[in-house]
């Protein structure tokens, strides 16, 4: 255990009461906390003075960036006003209803209307649920079967858990539950038949998702869930075509298209969502994170008006929608929202986001393509990931357990910079305020973190 200064310092009393979301509790108790302090722009700094470029931005989250005072003020001046009001039983409150409509207006067409939850987690779990009313309301009971994919992130919830496809959000927590299934993930460095394109991988794995369905029985089968950029499943980029192949095969079979943009909304691949990038119309949208750029919880799900009118007709039978969250539309973190969403348009980040995005995307390529311990660079406007092998002419992992992007991780704290691996992929996701300069800093830490393994 690390030498501690006095047994009342925050060190040791993490230690000694704390037990941490995705963590190592043992490796935890061995190397102790790094205890952030504050933050400015693309910057944190722990208790000890030290500085982090933040390369993911938080969780994938900090969009604006930290130390933004407009928030603070929004919070603020709303907290004095009404600190809290629910949105049960025909209550509502302004910021609410002025975020909602904004929503609505600035996603894809068809999206007509938003359910407010608190964490992606949560809002995902209100998907499920609302697929599975839904299907119940229009008389389809065994209509309830929801296909995401291996190496997908949605969360970690019971449900929203199962949803994930990933081995230790499952493993001895009994998940997943029924009712779901997986499908491939669509990243064709790792996945590809020897000398398969793209667009043949993609047709393979569409071929895959329309042979899961006919076997389960297409009318079992009530939606698909997918991020149109895998974040937490190593930021994978799927090929060109393949959003379109999946969802013309949702459109046959009559199965809802659900888009998770709780990473990819609010410009992170350097379009408004990523569904304009990749031509996704989808039936229901799962927003959170940049969407109060993390300064407060909020998520949101939305939803179009044929969703939600069978719906509503069933509230009316049942006499409610029986489902809802204390802090569902809560007014300060809502007000927090319309805040940063205003700095977002202030500030043109949707912009910066494609421009700088260009930039960090052409620099870790060239920066890293021909490095010794990469196989590949991977990534759309802000957000990338470099995967790192033991040998790039046969693609061979270092360590499937990731233990080699584990020590990254940790190096790259030496070197002030903040990333996070997913395996053996270290991911970049740095906030959207980001300039170009900062991008050059970003690359010479990563690199010297890299050259730290030689
Ligand atoms: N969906 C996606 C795509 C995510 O990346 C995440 C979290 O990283 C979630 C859902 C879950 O969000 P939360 O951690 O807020 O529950």
């Amino acid at each position: 255990m690390k030498p501690q200064p006095n047994v009342n310092s925050q060190y040791a009393r993490d230690l000694t009461y704390a037990f941490h979301p995705y963590t190592n509790a043992r490796a935890h108790e061995e190397r102790g906390p790094i205890i952030m302090d504050h933050g400015k722009g693309v910057f944190v700094y722990d208790d000890q003075g030290n500085e982090y470029l933040e390369a993911l931005a938080g969780l994938w989250s900090v969009g604006v960036g930290y130390g933004e005072e407009r928030l603070v003020t929004a919070a603020a001046e709303q907290m004095r006003k009404l600190p809290y009001y629910h949105s049960f039983a025909h209550k509502a409150n302004g910021p609410a209803i002025d975020l909602a409509e904004q929503l609505v207006k600035m996603t894809p067409e068809r999206l007509a209307r938003v359910f407010f939850a608190n964490s992606g987690s949560e809002a995902n779990d209100t998907v499920i649920k609302m697929v599975w009313y839904y299907n119940n309301a229009i008389g389809r009971p065994e209509k309830k079967k929801i296909v995401a994919r291996i190496r997908g992130y949605h969360g970690i919830t019971i449900a929203s858990g199962s949803l994930t496809g990933l081995p230790w959000n499952h493993r001895d927590f009994d998940l997943p539950i029924a009712n779901i299934l997986h499908t491939a993930c669509p990243h064709h460095y790792r996945f590809a038949m020897e000398g398969e394109s793209e667009e043949e991988f993609a047709s393979r794995l569409a071929g895959q998702f329309e042979q899961l369905i006919l076997d389960e029985g297409p009318e079992t089968i009530a939606a698909f869930i997918g991020e149109p950029v895998m974040g937490a499943g190593g930021v994978i980029v799927p090929p060109k075509t393949y959003w379109q192949k999946i969802q013309a095969i949702c459109r046959k079979y009559d199965i809802l298209v659900i888009a998770d943009e709780v990473i990819t909304g609010f410009g992170r691949t350097g379009t408004p969502f990523a569904c304009e990038r990749f031509d996704i119309d989808p039936d229901i949208l799962v927003l959170s994170k940049q969407i109060t750029s993390s300064y407060l919880p909020m998520s949101a799900v939305l939803f179009t008006d044929a969703f939600y009118q069978p719906i509503a007709d069933n509230t009316a039978k049942i006499g409610t929608f029986g489902h809802g969250f204390t802090t569902s539309g809560h007014p300060v973190a809502s007000a927090v929202a319309l805040e940063n969403l205003a700095i977002i348009q202030e500030r043109d980040l949707f912009g910066n986001a494609a421009r700088v995005g260009e930039y960090l995307q052409t620099r870790l390529r060239s920066a890293f393509s021909d490095h010794p311990l990469v196989g590949e660079i991977r990534g759309v406007g802000l957000i990338a990931a470099v995967e790192l092998v033991a040998d790039k002419a046969s693609k061979r992992s270092f360590d499937p357990l990731g233990r080699l992007g584990a020590y990254f991780f940790d190096q790259g704290h030496k070197r002030g910079i903040i990333i996070r691996n997913v395996q053996d992929s270290m991911a970049i996701c740095p906030p959207l305020v980001i300039t170009e300069e900062e991008v050059d800093e970003l690359v010479k830490r990563f690199g010297q973190t890299l050259d730290d393994a030689l």
